[in-house]
This record gives C-alpha cells, structure tokens and sequence, in this order.
C-alpha cells in the first residue's frame, strides 16, 4: 500500500477506483501484506519453531481465515462460532486451541467432539465441566491450564489481561491446585500452560517478566508440559513511526526460557498477522464548521470500526488522492452516528479537503471488521481482498432490507 504520483494504491488498484466500483465505506485488505506479516513471523521465530495459532476473532472472515490456513497457521478460537467457521474454513481440528473464560458445555462438548489440539480451560468450574463431558464420552480430553501472571503489559488499559485484576486465567495459587488435580484425573490430560496478557504490546519488558514467571511456576509444579502457549499480544506501528517490538529480542528470551524443557511453543497472535492488511475506505458526506473545528463528517462510523470509540485507539487517516493544498484548519473526523464518541481523529496539517473526497483509514485488518455492530441501523460494508493483482468480494455488503 503506497501513492503512486497522487493516488493512493492497494498493491495494483486505486483506491478512488476501488471506491467506485464498490461504493463506500469498504474494508480492502491485501493478500500480500497477510503473507509478509505470517512470512516475517515465521522467520523471527524459526529458532522457536512455534504452532501458531491465529486468532480469528481479529478478523474471523472466512477468506481471510482460508488463506492463513493454507500458509500453515491454525487457529485459536473464544466460541463456538468460531471453532465451527475455523474448520470450515479448512483449518484442521488438530491446529485449533479454544481459549476464554466463559466457555459453555455446548460449547465444550463440540470441542471434545471435534477432537481439537487444546482446551484452554481458566477455571476450576470449567475443568470439572470438561471432565463430566470427558467421562461421558470415555475418553481423555487434552487441556491447558491458563495461568494469570500478573504481568503489566503496558498497553491500553481496556486490552490488559494478564494483571491480578483482569478476569482471565487462575491465579499461581490456584493453577499449582488444578495442576495436580489435572494430573491425577482419568478423564483429563495435562498438556500446556497458556498465557496472554493484552495485545498491542509494545514493550519487550512485559514479556520477559511473563517468561520469568512462567519459569518460576513450571519449577514448582515440576511437571512437563508438552505446550507452552505464550498467546498473542504483539503489537503493530498505528503511528507509523517505527516503533516496534523487538521481536529477534523476544525470541531470544524464548530460547532462553526453553533451555533445559521439552516444551513446544504456541503463539496465538491476531493483530500482528492482520492488522496493517487492511483498510477502511470513507467518502466526506459534509463538511461542517464548529465553533473551533471543522468536522469532516465521514460515511464511516463507529460501528464500521469500533476502536477509537471503544478505547481511544487512533487510526492513521490520509487522503485517496493528494493535492498538494495545505490546510490551516482543525479537522475533526467523525461518524454519523449520534454518539460524541463516534469520532476517528482531531489533525491539523490535513490537506484541503472538499466534500465527496475520499480518506483512508489505515491499519483497520484486525478488530475492525469483527468488532463492526448494526448500531443506528447501518448496514455491515462490504470487504473485499486484493489477491494476485485481482479483486475479490470476501463479504458483500449487507442488504438493507435484511435489517428492516
Ligand atoms: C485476543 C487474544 C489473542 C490475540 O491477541 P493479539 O493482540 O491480536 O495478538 C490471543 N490469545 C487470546 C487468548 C486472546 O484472547
């Protein structure tokens, strides 16, 4: 994704082209920047050789989830819904971990039944839940445990899981118990501690403290676990000033910490594989004048993406076709949506803009799209996937009709 002169391309297509071929708003992703993203993590991690497993509620669209299958990544799901979509995407049983705190006995049952590599269970309730099912069917179910570590991941408050506070995981105390309950069941196989403390992390620290904890407890319960599953978490340049983490550091760290274990690593990242693949495409329907800003009031709104609403999350915004023509004025970007937090962005130093101008708003692939609702009515846009120099519909636009 680049200008070429004015105009600004996904791979081989304009995005004023693709805008009027497909009408806005409209997600476009590029096949390309999915297989680098998946290409460079793999490479990063060669030393590790890890499973990853994506997670699909980044963006759980059935196109994208049939192209990561096929680049060799299994999934890691939070329900039903996308364990059955994950599989029937052709992501195989044996690649698919079931994480999240509130998993039902349906939900459970479907999965033992499915035959899938992990169940990551987070609590003692659950794991007496899977072990009722086990004993029904006879047969021993493989689980993980997921450990809280208490880590800070230094990233946005709303998106920190790994803390004593957050919901997720057993606390060290507990994980030790279930442990040897685990081990001394019939019905369940002990097979992997998991963990994931937030996403869009940043810092190199949080992780290598995760590390340092999960080394401490594996030595007291001085059990092997097949898997470690480190979660997801890595975070992606939105700023687009090169601040990245140090992943060639991270792997180290993981090296460091498999030394002396027959452990093998599972990585469930979302963001990192999807993230910078895709974009939101948004046509000015007016501009306005306010008492100190200009509001630049978008097609697009907070229920076609959600972030900065739901925590503050910035977005990149530039425009389609460049002018040339500075701007003095304060933009505001916003939604038509009747809520004060339906708003992309505040910018000076904006071009001049003028109604009916096309902007893009960068960096949208992961937890966009899944997290877009019907709110105000507004019908789901359309996605759609630039793959090979060709255009392909992932998800047509959703029929208006259907809504009312
Ligand atoms: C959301 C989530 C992930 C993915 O996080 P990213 O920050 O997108 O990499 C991985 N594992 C679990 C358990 C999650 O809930």
């Amino acid at each position: 994704m680049k200008y070429k002169s004015k105009n600004y391309l996904i791979e081989n297509f304009k995005v004023n082209f693709l805008a009027e071929k497909f009408k806005t708003p409209l997600y476009c992703y590029s096949y390309k920047k999915i297989r680098d993203n998946i290409e460079t993590f793999k490479k990063i991690f060669k030393s590790v050789n890890p499973i990853i497993c994506f997670a699909v509620k980044a963006n759980p669209n059935r196109k994208i989830l049939n192209e990561i299958g096929n680049m060799g990544l299994g999934a890691d799901v939070v329900s039903i819904g996308e364990l059955m979509k994950a599989i029937k995407s052709g992501i195989r049983p044996n690649k698919i971990v079931f994480s999240g705190v509130g998993k039902t006995y349906d939900e459970i049952k479907y999965a033992i039944q499915k035959k899938i590599l992990l169940i990551n269970a987070e609590s003692k309730s659950e794991i007496i839940t899977i072990e009722k099912i086990a004993k029904n069917y006879k047969i021993k179910v493989n689980i993980g445990i997921r450990l809280n570590p208490n880590t800070d991941a230094k990233t946005i408050k709303q998106i920190s899981t790994g803390k004593k506070e957050n919901k997720f995981g057993v606390s060290e105390k507990i994980f030790l118990n279930l442990t040897n309950y685990v081990i001394n069941s019939k019905y369940l196989n002990l097979k992997c501690l998991s963990v994931h403390i937030g996403s869009q992390i940043l810092e190199i620290k949080p992780f290598e403290k995760m590390l340092k904890t999960l080394d401490k407890v594996i030595n007291k319960t001085k059990f092997n676990f097949e898997y470690i599953d480190l979660g997801g978490g890595i975070g992606i340049d939105y700023e687009n000033n090169n601040k990245n983490l140090d992943l060639k550091k991270y792997a180290i760290y993981i090296k460091k910490f498999l030394k002396g274990k027959k452990s093998k690593i599972i990585f469930e990242p979302g963001r990192s594989i999807v993230g910078n693949s895709g974009v939101l495409i948004s046509k000015i329907i007016y501009i306005k004048e306010g008492y100190k800003k200009n509001f630049i009031i978008l097609d697009a709104a907070m229920n076609d993406l959600m972030r900065p609403a739901l925590y503050n999350a910035r977005h990149r915004i530039i425009p389609a076709v460049k002018n040339n023509l500075k701007s003095n004025k304060v933009y505001e970007f916003v939604g038509p949506i009747c809520e004060s937090t339906d708003k992309f962005s505040t910018l000076s130093k904006f071009q001049k803009l003028n109604e009916k101008d096309l902007v893009v708003i960068c960096d949208v692939g992961a937890y966009g799209m899944s997290l877009s609702s019907n709110y105000n009515l507004r019908p789901k846009v359309a996605e759609i996937l630039i793959k090979n120099s060709k255009m392909h519909i992932m998800s047509k636009r959703q029929n208006l009709k259907d809504l009312i």
